[in-house]
């Protein structure tokens, strides 16, 4: 294709990108400013969901490029078995400055996938250092997403991701994840429900035996698999103290609910816990480049450095200058201006506008998130909470309503085990004003219903 006279679509038949789906055309973006894309026929989209849950700051912020020009201009590469540079450097003081308590290095990558295979990884060679080599087992949730690559694909609990793929490489039980909308009983309370969860992942734990496990894995809150999903009060606490009590190590996948999406820089300051290793990606970044950590306790790095003094991995690209300069200079932007109190703000407000235009929907189940992270359950009926029959693929539809209309959102769904349904995700910039997000709901209840009776609904 010829993007100097692109068009504003491209069909399947025109393309040599392998794109992921192959059956429908894409339009072609061409330009990013504050809060919309514009494609090559000059429309525009209110972006409602930074991508997926990425562009924290909205699209070509002014001192974000600056950064990147600047550091671009210094320096682009240098192998990190060479050097370290300045600006990782920078980045990895600013990012345990503000972590969870004993946090004490990062270990730099390109995305979520990289951070959750890293942290897999960084857990089985922990217990290599420290004499205990038969903990192999993983545990994590169903319904959870930690990424598309092999180990993170494990570790991922949907069973209709994993199917075809199969045998993966790691050992992995799945538990039952936090979805109270589902799940809890009407004769219990949210904090029974959620020790009932951890006296199920005490059984896991039991079954497999306890000096056979590794770690823990999941989202602090659930993203792009359920329509987000919070945890119940104390139901993390309880995680917590049960890896403790068998020495298992508490990995918290925060690739996409972390770095102030949920109005706090991390998901689980909300939780009253701190993992012993932790995922950032997306927001990272902000999208100006690709980039992902790992955040480590100081305990845990110790015992590479007693043991071995090598983490056995590694990728050409880890703390790539640009990368870490654009997210450095994201994440200065988020602290001067006051951010992650707007996300508070604003989120109150979306959760508002949603539950004003939502609440009494017939096709909208539940409302759930924190901070600028929502979502929404759409279901075929409220009484019984029945979802759509997945073939008419309705979240799929509301994108696409969406995109006509002007406006991008996240869509969920499709099952094979009964278990997912169809779901919106909102994730918009912490930069949005209430006007916008005034739009994007707007916006979204007129493509729900031109979805939903496209669906003969
Ligand atoms: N972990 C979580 C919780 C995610 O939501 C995602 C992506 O959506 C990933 C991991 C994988 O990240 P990436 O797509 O950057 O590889």
């Amino acid at each position: 294709m010829n993007t100097l006279s692109s068009p504003a679509t491209v069909a399947q038949d025109a393309t040599h990108v392998f794109h992921r789906q192959l059956r429908h055309g894409l339009p072609v973006a061409v330009s990013g400013q504050g809060m919309t894309l514009t494609d090559a026929s000059g429309k525009t989209y209110l972006d409602a969901c930074g991508g997926a849950a990425v562009s924290c700051l909205g699209h070509g912020h002014p001192e974000v490029r600056a950064a990147m020009h600047a550091q671009i201009d210094r320096l682009t590469y240098a192998h990190t078995s060479f050097f370290t540079t300045g600006v990782a450097e920078e980045l990895a003081d600013l990012l345990i400055d503000t972590a969870p308590a004993g946090m004490s290095h990062v270990y730099f990558v390109s995305g979520g996938s990289e951070a959750v295979e890293a942290a897999l990884k960084m857990a089985r060679q922990y217990f290599v250092e420290i004499g205990q080599p038969q903990r192999r087992h993983f545990i994590a949730r169903r319904q959870s997403y930690h990424g598309n690559t092999l180990g993170a694909l494990a570790v991922g609990g949907n069973a209709w991701r994993r199917e075809q793929f199969q045998p993966l490489l790691i050992d992995v039980t799945h538990v039952a994840p936090c979805y109270e909308y589902r799940d809890r009983r009407a004769d219990e309370s949210a904090e029974q429900y959620g020790q009932r969860l951890v006296a199920e992942l005490s059984e896991a734990i039991e079954r497999l035996g306890p000096q056979n496990v590794m770690a823990f894995v999941a989202e602090t809150v659930g993203g792009a698999t359920a329509g987000v999903l919070t945890a119940v009060p104390g139901y993390f606490k309880g995680v917590r103290e049960l890896c403790d009590r068998h020495g298992i190590l508490l990995i918290l996948d925060e690739v996409m609910c972390g770095m102030g999406r949920t109005g706090t820089l991390h998901a689980c300051e909300q939780e009253g816990v701190v993992p012993d290793l932790m995922t950032i990606a997306k927001g990272l970044g902000g999208g100006y480049q690709p980039i992902g950590a790992v955040l480590a306790q100081g305990r845990v790095v110790g015992a590479f450095r007693q043991g071995s003094g090598l983490f056995q991995h590694g990728h050409t690209y880890l703390g790539h200058a640009v990368a870490c300069a654009a997210a450095l200079a994201v994440q200065r932007v988020i602290q001067r201006d006051g951010l992650l109190a707007q996300v508070r703000e604003r989120g109150a407000a979306l959760q508002a506008l949603l539950q004003q235009a939502f609440a009494g929907h017939p096709q909208v189940g539940d409302i759930r998130g924190r901070g600028l992270f929502w979502g929404l359950e759409l279901v075929a009926e409220r009484g019984s909470k029945r979802w759509f029959d997945p073939a008419l693929r309705l979240h799929a539809r509301v994108k696409s309503e969406a995109m006509a209309g002007g406006l991008m959102v996240y869509p969920m769904g499709g099952t094979v085990d009964g278990r997912c349904g169809d779901h919106i995700l909102l994730a918009p910039p912490f930069i949005a004003s209430e006007a916008d997000l005034g739009e994007i709901v707007e916006r979204l209840r007129a493509a729900l219903d031109r979805a939903v009776a496209g669906c003969g609904a």
